[in-house]
């Protein structure tokens, strides 16, 4: 006996004492594994001429009552000795754990497949489970059997002809559960017709019919015939007026194991030097893996009818990598999978399908707000990464896609929006890093734009200050971050005169902070706060922050961006600091150092030697 790896004997554990009720998705596993073993060997006649044709595919069920056996079989590519240990003794894909997580929290098994567990559903309905496979080309067969329990055995074997057959010897029947509808006809149809309809090739059964007795009037005898009983039509291939919303859905769900329906259905098809079909969801939760390293793009691609790939990267952007679904084309076929990657037949499609995700997101944007909202909670941050990556080149295609929340409103507004909301006097699209609405509301730099009936941008994702350096202007208006320093737009009038004192009193300040700033100046910005720092670059504080968060040793040096205090002349304390200036300048230089503290505090900074503040605020508190 071999030993299941550790992975897999989590994952059959779940399986065997499994208590879910959607037990019968196991056939729709089984009927998959036995299609893709019929794709890849159907491909590979295509590629190396091996004259297969089509029609000599099948998958075939038996049920035996009396033994309580399911029987699937295929004659697909089959499985030599080393891919039965390796398919099926090993998880292949992702952890176990994942998929234990997952399923404690969905409860659904249509996620089975994403994690490449697919087969072990058979041990939820069976005691034992039998395999038997022959490769295409190989003259031995073996025989794969486990009862989940421990491990498995490999033994040689016969079989006719190359394929894989597997039989079930199901579970007796309990209180709770009876497994015996597993071995009828009935649910057989059943389960066929709802989860495996589209599968291309047969799947056949033997049934008995009653059939009239020939000569003889009005007299039925009881025949076995072999019967069909999916459609093959894939559901793409249907004309769309044809197709319900739940037969789209539940396609979906089945094909690209998610668990909850898909926001937006896409199904189009294109004419012309390159002839495709295309049915294409948007998954309404982002995937749990999608922004890491192990989530993989790409859409199936079929080619005559044939499935050529499982996932190719390259009919979609990454920007778009999100995007689920398959394409059916009639690119040319004697072209090996690796090379396939190049073809320009695929260059064309993949831009014609970012052409179409696009206008399909945008009339969900200005149609379908609500939907665009949850799309946007699930991808917005995929949509903005994609406006930096490259230094912008795809800004274009993404500009009016994404979406920020504004201080107006508390809720997201596209950047056409904003601007079309434009105060008549607003000189620019005005953005603050911010957590929500009312954090940036309460940021001193926003009180006078606030004040004005100015909107602002709230930023909330790293990229997103990125993303506005590569679009720079939008609709001519040109992004302000609140904290840069100079011009904010702010009308003349408002403006505060310097007077030669201010002055006297902004270079002592100045010196007293000696290089912690690199200007002291009297705020155009500010209303009741006394301070704030602005930003003398194009670098703003947030990015500064950012940026030195990254990990070291990844060749950035630490950032440091030269900021400005200001000072609200209108402030009581400003009063204070003038009377100081006269009367006490070692007081005057402790004040300057707890409000530039201050100012480095609301803006997220910290503070540069917390002793020494400590011990200032101790004095100023003793006098
Ligand atoms: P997945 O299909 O998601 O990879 P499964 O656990 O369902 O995960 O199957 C594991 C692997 O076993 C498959 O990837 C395939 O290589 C192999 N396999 C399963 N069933 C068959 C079959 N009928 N014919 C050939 N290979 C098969």
């Amino acid at each position: 006996m071999r030993k299941f790896k550790t992975e897999s004997q989590r994952v059959l554990d779940i399986m065997i004492n499994s208590i879910y009720t959607h037990k019968e998705i196991f056939l729709r596993e089984i009927i998959s594994n036995a299609s893709d073993a019929i794709d890849k060997l159907y491909y590979k006649s295509l590629k190396e001429n091996l004259g297969l044709a089509k029609e000599d595919f099948e998958i075939k069920i038996t049920i035996d009552p009396s033994k309580r056996t399911l029987v699937i079989s295929d004659n697909g590519i089959g499985m030599t000795t080393d891919e039965l240990e390796n398919n099926l003794g090993v998880i292949a894909k992702s952890g176990s754990l994942e998929f234990k997580k997952t399923i404690e929290k969905t409860d659904d098994l249509n996620i089975i497949g994403q994690f490449g567990v697919g087969f072990y559903s058979s041990f939820m309905v069976s005691d034992k489970v039998e395999v038997i496979s022959k490769a295409y080309g190989q003259e031995d067969a073996n025989l794969w059997t486990s009862k989940g329990t421990e491990g498995y055995d490999i033994l040689k074997s016969e079989r006719d002809t190359h394929g894989t057959t597997i039989t079930l010897y199901l579970k007796e029947a309990t209180e709770n559960d009876t497994y015996d509808e597993f071995l009828t006809e009935y649910k057989m149809r059943e389960l066929i017709k709802k989860y495996s309809d589209y599968i291309r090739y047969p799947i056949k059964m033997d049934v008995s019919e009653e059939v009239p007795i020939e000569g003889e009037k009005d007299k039925f005898e009881t025949k076995i015939v072999t019967e069909t009983l999916n459609s093959m039509v894939p559901i793409w291939k249907k004309r769309k007026a044809d197709i319900t919303a739940e037969e789209y859905n539940s396609f979906y769900k089945s094909s690209f194991f998610d668990y909850e329906d898909p926001i937006r259905v896409i199904h189009t098809s294109v004419e012309g030097a390159t002839n495709f079909t295309a049915l294409l969801f948007i998954p309404s939760k982002t995937p749990y893996n999608y922004y890491s390293k192990n989530y993989e793009k790409g859409l199936k691609l079929y080619a005559n009818d044939v499935m050529i790939m499982e996932k190719s990267q390259d009919l979609l952007p990454d920007f778009f990598g999100f995007v689920k679904g398959l394409v059916d084309s009639d690119v040319t076929l004697n072209l090996s999978r690796e090379t396939v990657q190049k073809d320009s037949q695929l260059k064309k499609i993949c831009s014609s399908l970012e052409k179409k995700v696009k206008s399909e997101l945008l009339d969900m944007l200005e149609n379908d707000r609500e939907k665009y909202e949850k799309f946007y909670k699930a991808f917005g941050l995929q949509l903005k990464y994609g406006i930096y990556e490259g230094w912008g080149v795809n800004k274009d295609t993404l500009v009016n896609l994404i979406m920020f929340v504004s201080t107006t409103t508390g809720k997201h507004v596209s950047l056409k929006e904003y601007v079309a909301n434009m105060k008549e006097d607003q000189k620019f699209i005005y953005y603050a890093s911010g957590s929500s609405a009312d954090n940036v509301k309460s940021l001193p730099q926003a009180e006078k734009l606030l004040d004005l009936g100015y909107d602002i941008l709230v930023f909330s994702d790293d990229v997103d200050e990125f993303s506005i350096k590569m679009i720079e202007t939008f609709e001519g208006k040109e992004f302000k971050s609140i904290s840069a320093s100079g011009d904010l737009g702010i009308k003349d009038e408002e403006t505060p005169t310097v007077t030669d004192d201010d002055k006297l009193l902004t270079d002592f300040i100045k010196k007293a902070l000696d290089t912690k700033v690199s200007n002291v100046k009297i705020s155009t910005r500010l209303k009741n706060h006394p301070v704030c720092l602005t930003e003398e670059g194009p670098v703003s504080i947030e990015m500064e922050k950012i940026l030195n968060a990254m990990p070291a040793g990844s060749g950035n040096e630490q950032c440091n961006v030269s900021k400005s205090l200001e000072i609200n002349a209108s402030h009581p304390i400003f009063d204070k600091l003038k009377y100081l200036l006269k009367t006490d300048e070692e007081t005057l230089t402790s004040y300057a150092n707890v409000l530039y503290e201050q100012a480095r505090l609301i803006a997220g900074l910290s503070v540069d030697s917390p002793a020494s503040l400590a011990a200032t605020v101790l004095t100023l508190l003793a006098k």
